[in-house]
């Protein structure tokens, strides 16, 4: 019944928080923000997290767009700690972007259940809302890329998933209908609601407990569980 699985790569498959964090610590240590600004790097990262995934979940709902998170991301989390310093904030916002490439953490599970699935006969697809510029890079940097017979990114038709439109665009370059589809993701709004609105079956990827269920959604949480679903 199901011949192709779409997934979602920024912390579904791709540990962006892990790399994040580590890219962070890497910036934090290279501007020596700990001795300047008399700041602990977890309390900084912590804010930091709060912060980015307020911006994407604005982003994801269209209230604004990614400029206004490049400008604001780092900006907003020194403000939170007292310094009111553009420049700094933009040279990390620079520094993330040229750096996050150099970790490629996968979340755990990710590289087997591929290998897995792949074994299966299923046909395997990205469908990011991230960056198309470096979609292709972290599929590629972390050694995922030959699992996928295709990799989009929504930048490339400038909608956004939960939208209608790139989940129709993803299974037309796929050459998949929505009855024989199944999409993995981590975000309930853009992954799981957009795939269901289309007529695809949907996992989702529960990472932080949320517990959002839905008629014939399946819910896990750790990669390795799908593999009793698929
Ligand atoms: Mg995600």
């Amino acid at each position: 019944m199901i011949k192709h699985v779409f997934f979602d790569l920024d912390n579904t498959l791709w540990d962006h928080r892990a790399n994040a964090k580590l890219t962070l610590e890497q910036l934090f240590d290279q501007y020596t923000i700990g001795q300047e600004y008399s700041l602990r790097f977890d309390d900084f990262h912590k804010e930091y997290f709060t912060i980015n995934e307020n911006l994407w979940a604005q982003i994801r709902d269209g209230e604004i767009d990614k400029d206004h998170l490049r400008k604001h991301r780092f900006y907003d989390t020194f403000l939170f700690f007292g310094v009111d310093n553009m420049e700094l904030a933009q040279k990390f916002e620079e520094g993330f972007l040229d750096q996050i490439i150099e970790f490629n953490v996968l979340v755990e599970g990710a590289k087997e259940l591929l290998n897995y699935l792949r074994t299966k006969g299923y046909t395997l697809h990205i469908l990011s809302n991230g960056f198309m510029e470096v979609t292709n890079r972290k599929c590629i940097e972390s050694g995922i890329d030959t699992f996928f017979t295709t990799i989009i990114s929504a930048d490339e038709i400038n909608v956004r998933k939960p939208q209608r439109e790139i989940f129709e665009y993803a299974l037309q370059r796929a050459n998949a209908n929505p009855s024989e589809s199944v999409f993995i993701g981590d975000d309930w709004i853009a992954d799981i609601e957009g795939a269901l609105a289309f007529g695809m079956r949907a996992v989702f990827f529960d990472v932080f407990n949320d517990g959002f269920t839905a008629p014939n959604v399946n819910s896990v949480h750790k990669l390795a569980e799908i593999r009793k679903l698929l």
